[in-house]
């Protein structure tokens, strides 16, 4: 079976088990959803950055670019990390159920290493973990960008989640971008949907935000792992040039993803692979 096909049976199984909608999601792709290389639907790069150096909305009106991968060619890898926070993980929290969402021994050795990353950040992540996303902003080498504000589900059926109202996806969007915006740093306009779901009425509400939609060919499947060798080999299983990988840094519930992690760095290094940021693999920024 391939590491959808898993991730999509896994999905089915805590779905059934009453999990899947109180439980944060793996971003597994949905199988319906058009994903377009970013060689052949480049994001428009003509009003990328605004004055601040903050990223300025395209108001184009046409619909968001969705990246799969960046180009095959050379060596480059994105490493992205999601930050989930759904409010059943908040109601978690509160109640002593979870000690933490931010994975913060990941970032250490992030941090140690010198790795370029991509963080798409939730706005109630970003509301709960304020000090954690500043650090994240800070450092240069890496990038912020959006995973929705309360990662509920942009279509009818993605793993169980709340559903977004069609009404308020644009605003759940711009909402996220608003609450990230003041810790500066490497502000982007990626976005990821929560458990990857989006359709074309998804994408068509976020026409007027301006995002480059950014899936990722490479799932570790992090949040259901119960050691780091099943991360480290759908990884290095998949892996190749111009992937995305997608990680969580949700500590609790993605709880081997730090220990999976300089497994997945030396495997890299081994291929000959460079983690580099969103914007470097895309081409949007000098590496
Ligand atoms: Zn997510």
């Amino acid at each position: 079976m391939s590491i959808y096909g898993r991730m999509l049976a896994c999905c089915a199984v805590l779905a059934l088990a009453g999990c899947g909608a109180t439980e944060a999601v793996p971003d597994a792709p949905a199988t319906s959803t058009p994903a377009v290389p970013a060689s052949s639907a480049p994001p428009p790069l003509e009003s990328a950055h605004g004055p601040t150096g903050t990223p300025a909305p395209r108001r184009s009106g046409a619909l968001p670019p969705v990246v799969n991968h960046g180009p095959r060619r050379g060596k480059r890898v994105a490493l992205t990390f999601d930050a989930d926070m759904t409010d059943a993980m908040i109601v978690r929290l509160r109640r002593g159920e979870v000690s933490s969402y931010a994975n913060l021994s990941m970032l250490d050795l992030l941090e140690k290493r010198k790795i370029p990353a991509t963080f798409f950040v939730t706005g109630q992540w970003a509301e709960q973990y304020p000090q954690v996303t500043r650090r994240l902003a800070a450092n240069p080498r890496f990038e912020l960008a959006n995973h929705s504000y309360e990662h509920a589900a942009f279509t009818a059926d993605c793993y169980g989640l709340p559903r977004l109202p069609a009404g308020r996806m644009t605003g759940d969007v711009a909402r996220t971008f608003r609450v990230l915006e003041p810790f500066g740093g490497r502000q982007t306009r990626y976005f990821r949907f929560p458990g990857l779901c989006h359709d074309k009425a998804a994408l068509r509400a976020l026409a007027p935000l301006g995002v480059t939609v950014v899936d990722g060919d490479v799932v570790s499947g992090d949040p259901f792992a119960r050691s780091a060798a099943p991360v480290v080999q759908a990884v290095l299983s998949t892996v190749r040039p111009g992937s995305i990988v997608i990680m969580h840094v949700t500590e609790a519930n993605a709880q081997y993803t730090d220990e999976a992690l300089p497994l997945i760095l030396a495997g890299l290094q081994r291929r000959g692979l460079e983690p580099v940021t969103l914007s470097e693999l895309l081409g949007e920024q000098p590496g």
